[in-house]
């Protein structure tokens, strides 16, 4: 099998057994090495967003001291929820692994189906509240951003 997939199965298995989270391992490669490894943290951290992707970003970015990775690899054990599939892009990867899908996942009570159905606006029951506000004064610092000549582009 592929060794980066099975150092990402691994850290499923630690993060699942040290009851750290949930089983999933990802890691993220960079020139055929691996840079950062790591699993599901969110009941270690009681940080909802502390998925093994996430986890491997957040680590893989520190490392390099910067937010692109375009130039590394992810590799998941099971297909990215929408945070975290979102996150892969704004970190502008250019190559994901996964080899579990979210119908196996959902199969032991991981499903974000719903999250899909919200955003593709099917869901039949709305878990949140969205309410639009204040357009007008929301969108003045992006006037502000517009000017700015020192912008950091990302
Ligand atoms: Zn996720």
């Amino acid at each position: 099998m592929n060794k980066f997939m099975k150092v990402a199965i691994e850290e499923a298995f630690k993060g699942m057994r040290s009851d750290e989270g949930g089983p999933f391992g990802a890691v993220i490669v960079k020139d055929g090495k691996i840079i950062a490894k790591g699993h599901n943290e969110v009941v270690k951290t009681n940080d909802p967003t502390a998925h093994a992707e996430i986890t491997v970003i957040r680590k893989a970015t520190k490392l390099l001291g910067r937010f692109d990775l375009s130039d590394c690899e992810i590799y998941s054990t099971c297909e990215p929820c929408p945070m975290c599939f979102a996150a892969i892009h704004w970190a502008k990867m250019k190559s994901l692994y996964y080899g579990a899908n979210r119908f196996d996942a959902a199969k032991i009570d991981f499903d974000d189906q719903y999250i899909y159905d919200v955003i593709n606006k099917t869901a039949t029951e709305e878990q949140v509240k969205i309410h639009t506000i204040d357009c007008e004064e929301c969108k003045e610092p992006f006037v502000e951003w517009a000017e700015k000549v020192n912008r950091v582009k990302y």
